[in-house]
């Protein structure tokens, strides 16, 4: 490839092209990974394709899980494809009920531990969202996956988590019974043993999709957001551009933060400087303002380098002149020239178009975790968390959902399956239609799958916890 080629194609506000994987897995290919939505939409009237939706936008249905169909916790869900972008839908969903075995073959013989627990499992729930990019197999290989590499993770941790609390117990049972006191010092808790399941759980999800999409020779990557109870806490973890909020009567709070090209500018630099032969002499690590060009050689203009929130001037030089390692603003930044987001999953053969540069060095699939312990919230009817991908959040702000949480959850106590309704009610705000209370118009352009889940018992009817 050559500089002068790379510039022409990618100048700024012109269209990216679909990045295209360079590699070929050796040996014999396995059957393609085959297209699907969730399994809990069965019977809901959505076909296992996406050829009968429609390619009028205006005339896109919104699916929800058929009624009779309970989610956990009576969660609600609604998705909707988004027909001018592409032909399938490359948001995908799951959840259920997350078993955890509570210790491991063999030691149910061991009647002290059975005294301690009675049952053999412990018992979570999980729902998750994950957003493709470059097409839908790699969120589909997700939300396969990932909830059994998360209860493997977990039962290999269970004796910590079902430890008593605080750390140290007259019982002489703490979370680590080899390290007491280092336990005590760092006050580690059992919730730290769920987070780092978490966090184990996503790596090895994004090892088992890299090497599934190598023996399939399919592509592509995607976001994960997941929410999981377990013991009187939702642990929210999220690597990409979806999100999640608590939604009360009084209170709206964030339950995860966006990770993009520009949310992350500094640790991509970071890495761009130790590791400069990642960009082969191709990208600038440097952020300006805008693409410079030949014309500015000389000149002075604002920059911020890996070591920098603030800004600075330099006189640019002839490397400064190469494409940015991140580019452009808002829903247009992009990591060298390709990818929108700096979290997730997959991408493992993702390379910047006709050149030899990976994106995945700089993509991290380590989720940041928020815990919320439900058990001090003093939870009324209407508490919900709200998740969906970022196309819902492209249109609507946080306290636009809020806002339509609390002016539809009231009216609706009766109807068992109120929360589909709302996440459809939500998705529809999204497709073009007046704010009652701006007058705005909201239209959002990409796939859009919401989960609302509700967090009081009352709510949660038989399926809560
Ligand atoms: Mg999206």
């Amino acid at each position: 490839m050559s500089a002068g080629w790379f510039r022409r194609r990618f100048l700024p506000g012109d269209p990216l092209p679909a990045p295209r994987p360079r590699l070929r897995p050796p040996g014999p290919r396995t059957s393609p990974v085959p297209y699907r939505r969730p399994r809990f939409l069965r019977g809901s009237g959505s076909g296992p394709g996406a050829t009968d939706v429609p390619r009028r936008t205006d005339a896109r249905p919104v699916r929800c899980p058929a009624r009779g169909r309970t989610l956990p916790w009576n969660a609600g869900y609604a998705e909707i494809i988004n027909a001018e972008k592409s032909e399938f839908n490359e948001d995908q969903a799951a959840c259920g009920k997350l078993c955890i075995r509570r210790c491991e073959f063999g030691e149910m013989e061991d009647q002290e531990w059975l005294t301690v627990c009675p049952e053999e499992f412990l018992i979570g729930h999980y729902w998750a969202l994950f957003d493709g990019h470059g097409g839908p197999t790699a969120a589909i290989l997700a939300a396969n996956t990932l909830h059994s590499c998360l209860r493997r993770q977990l039962e290999t941790v269970v004796e910590g988590i079902m430890a008593p609390q605080p750390p140290m117990h007259l019982s002489g049972r703490c979370i680590c019974p080899s390290d007491p006191q280092f336990v005590e010092e760092k006050d580690i808790k059992a919730e730290d043993l769920v987070v780092g399941a978490l966090e184990n759980a996503f790596q090895e999800c994004d090892e088992v999709i890299g090497r599934e999409l190598e023996a399939s020779g399919q592509q592509g990557g995607c976001t994960a957001l997941v929410a999981v109870s377990l013991q009187g806490k939702l642990y929210v973890a999220n690597a990409g551009d979806s999100r999640a909020i608590l939604v009360r009567r009084d209170e709206v709070r964030p339950l995860s933060s966006e990770f993009t090209p520009e949310t992350e500018r500094q640790r991509i630099q970071q890495l761009a400087f130790v590791y400069p032969e990642l960009l082969a002499g191709e990208f600038t690590r440097l952020e300006f303002p805008r693409r410079l060009k030949g014309d500015d050689l000389g000149q002075k203009v604002l920059f911020r380098d890996h070591h920098m929130s603030g800004w600075s001037y330099k006189h640019v030089e002839k490397a400064d002149l190469k494409y940015p390692l991140i580019h452009g603003q808002g829903r247009q930044a992009r990591l060298l020239g390709t990818l929108a987001v700096s979290r997730g999953l997959g991408d493992h053969q993702l390379r910047v178009l006709d050149t030899n540069i990976h994106l995945k060095p700089f993509l991290l699939s380590i989720p940041q975790v928020t815990v919320l312990n439900m058990d001090q919230l003093e939870l009324q009817e209407d508490d919900v968390i709200v998740m969906a991908t970022d196309g819902l959040w492209d249109v609507l702000s946080n306290d636009q959902v809020a806002r339509l949480v609390r002016s539809f959850l009231p009216g609706n106590q009766d109807d068992p399956y109120r929360f589909s309704e709302l996440a459809q009610m939500l998705i529809h705000s999204t497709q073009g239609k007046e704010d009652s209370t701006t007058g705005e118009r909201h239209v959002s352009y990409d796939d859009i799958s919401v989960f609302v889940i509700p967090l009081h018992t009352k709510s949660q009817g038989s399926s809560g916890h």
